[in-house]
């Protein structure tokens, strides 16, 4: 589970205001608050044991997002050197290659297939 929502990602998620700062989501009800995550910037190696969990370090992620482009640290040489936004906007490039790729197996796969079969869900009340 992710101990995060319990208790060190708090920081985090009040800074980003419950929003994934790749995609923009929404995290702020229950159904979706349990999908954060703390993204951290610098690769997990023992030069940065102490860097990497501090504040300016660590973002609010989705799910998806966090997990969209895993191979960020192998694909990239990130430094402490570097600004955190810079690293965000890097890590904002495969996310968005990540998300077109699964946007369009949803719209062909899901949407079209699938989800026209269903009953339409009514949001108003
Ligand atoms: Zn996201």
């Amino acid at each position: 589970m992710a101990t995060s929502l319990l208790g060190y990602g708090v920081e985090v998620f009040e800074r980003d205001d419950y929003r994934c700062v790749y995609c923009g989501l929404d995290c702020r009800s229950f159904e979706l608050w349990r999908f954060l995550t703390v993204d951290h910037l610098l690769p997990n190696i023992p030069e940065y044991k102490d860097t990497r969990e501090s504040l300016g370090w660590k973002a609010t992620a989705c799910q998806f997002c966090n997990s969209a482009d895993n191979k960020f640290f192998k694909k990239n040489e990130i430094t402490d050197k570097m600004k955190p936004e810079e690293i965000i906007k890097m890590r904002l490039e495969g996310i968005r290659k990540t998300t077109a790729k699964y946007y369009k197996h949803w719209l062909k796969e899901v949407a079209e297939k699938r989800l026209k079969k269903l009953e339409p869900v009514c949001r108003s009340q």
